[in-house]
């Protein structure tokens, strides 16, 4: 026999034999024992109550090991019984037999409760072995706290993302892998869910921004599970890093083609404005020029009336296209998007979410401040996302050549009735000669620029009714701020109390 097979089957022999060969011996062990002791007491314990003596054997083995050494037990105290007591005393024996037979199946009945216990924690075991390894291995973050924002488990997936040990995040706030306003904002967040059950984010899942251990933010999908027991409820976040930028493009799809869609439909109507700026001079001359021309002739000797026709239908017609450059102007000063109630932070975040794609390889500090008192304006979203990735994709631009790579993202409240949304970056400052004609069409200074990035921003900023302007970052870099409604201001932009 082949030595791979002798070594399983002694294993079983051994194995089992052991355990088997140790009940026996523990049985006749017992027994003998039991007899000696029955033996010594016989002059004083009457002959039917020696019989007591073998009762805690059969027990005992039974509970061990089972039936079988319960019966086993039984028979040997039985067969002792059978010798120690007088002839003819088969009543007592008979029952001393059904006690021990008894005593036999009640040890064997706990036995199996034993062993179906031990099966059962093994399972339980077993089982959460297998929880452990998903959770080690799912390519998503998973991270458990409780009621009060204590992290309980941590995955290592979690670790990647967060770049924060499981042993350094463990027993603390969730807030730490948040950025502010979040970390302030979360403890409320889950304070209000636990008394008024309100869900906000639980069963939905959302795009947010996440903080890693080296203060850097980057957006990621965030899901969140409840489980309530015994001990209070917990809940489990499913967190995907959305700057893995495949699953990103995925994710954020849909947002990106609709900003999109909007910007080349702003540049667009940016283009078409220029060339309406830029034609609308010359039709004007043409069109004076012909009026003055039909004059001098109608002074002069008499001309063919045709020809004063034709001058005059000349301008007319360059006085229609003047008109329909002028209604396209008009048409593009006046189109005012789809307005609604936004969350003014939601909004710039997602935008944000999106414009970041990628900035983890190049080490950005991104922060966020925003003030609650501005956080519901009356803007067209999809709008106002395209002036914010617009202005927060020029940062990374600028900062490109720098090393300290820092990137503020605030609100405050502006003139009445506005919000102010400021992005200020750490990068070289704005270039002086570009710097008055920035918010013009065609201005560039990057060599694959297209330069209407600013002048659709100014568009679209002025169509809400607010402005958009330029300062440089005391600290170096510039910023770019910019003004919408509030949604609870009036037209003349009085704020009303809420
Ligand atoms: P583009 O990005 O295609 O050049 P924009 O209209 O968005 O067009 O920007 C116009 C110019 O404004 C840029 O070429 C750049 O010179 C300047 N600019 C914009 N944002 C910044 C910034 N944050 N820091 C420095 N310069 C900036």
């Amino acid at each position: 026999m082949p030595l791979r097979r002798i070594i399983p089957f002694g294993r079983r022999l051994i194995g089992d034999g052991s355990s088997k060969l140790t009940g026996y011996a523990v049985v006749v062990l017992s027994w003998i024992a039991a007899a000696i002791v029955a033996w010594l007491l016989r002059p004083w314990v009457p002959e039917t109550a020696l019989g007591l003596l073998f009762i805690p054997v059969i027990c005992g083995v039974s509970v061990q090991w089972g039936l079988r050494f319960g019966l086993f037990a039984a028979a040997l105290g039985v067969l002792t019984l059978y010798f120690l007591n007088a002839p003819g005393a088969h009543a007592t024996l008979m029952l001393f037999a059904a006690v021990a037979i008894a005593t036999a199946f009640g040890g064997d009945w706990i036995f199996k409760q034993k062993a179906d216990g031990l099966k059962s924690a093994q399972a339980l075991a077993e089982r959460e072995a297998h929880l452990h390894s998903i959770y080690d291995t799912a390519p998503d973050a998973l991270i458990v706290i409780d009621e009060r924002g204590i992290i309980q488990s941590y995955s290592a997936a979690a670790e990647r993302v967060f770049q924060w040990r499981a042993s350094e995040a463990l027993g603390r706030n969730v807030k730490m892998l948040m950025p502010q306003p979040y970390q302030e904002e979360h403890d409320r967040y889950v304070g209000n869910y636990l008394r008024t059950g309100e869900r906000r984010i639980i069963g939905v899942g959302r795009i947010v921004v996440g903080e890693r251990k080296d203060g850097s933010t980057f957006p990621l999908e965030l899901a969140v599970g409840e489980v309530r027991s015994e001990r209070g409820r917990v809940f489990t976040g499913f967190i995907r890093d959305l700057t893995e930028r495949q699953a990103t493009e995925a994710r954020l799809q849909e947002l990106q083609s609709e900003l999109v869609h909007m910007s080349r439909f702003t540049a667009m109507g940016e283009m078409a404005s220029a060339i309406a700026h830029e034609i609308n001079q010359p039709l004007s001359a043409i069109a004076n020029y012909l009026s003055g021309g039909r004059r001098i002739l109608e002074r002069g000797p008499a001309v063919d009336p045709l020809v004063t026709e034709a001058l005059e239908k000349a301008g007319a017609q360059a006085l229609r296209a003047g008109e329909i450059i002028r209604r396209l102007r008009d048409f593009l000063a006046r189109r005012e998007g789809e307005r609604a109630v936004e969350p003014l932070a939601r909004l710039v975040q997602e935008a944000c979410a999106l414009a970041l794609v990628g900035a983890k390889e190049d080490g950005v500090r991104v922060r966020y401040q925003f003030d609650p008192q501005v956080d519901s304006v009356l803007v067209d979203r999809v709008q106002v996302q395209q002036v914010v990735v617009n202005l927060v994709r020029n940062a990374l631009d600028a900062m490109q050549t720098v090393k300290m790579r820092g990137l503020l993202i605030s609100s405050a409240p502006a003139d009445p009735g506005m919000a102010r949304i400021s992005v200020a970056d750490t990068g070289p400052g704005l270039d002086e000669a570009a710097a008055a004609r920035l918010f013009e069409p065609f201005v560039t200074t990057k060599p694959q620029g297209m330069g209407v990035g600013l002048s659709i921003s100014r568009t679209i900023v002025e169509a809400h009714g607010g402005h958009i302007w330029t300062e440089p970052n005391p600290g170096g870099g510039a910023i770019f701020h910019f003004t919408v409604r509030l949604a609870d201001a009036d037209a003349n932009g009085e704020q009303h109390d809420a």
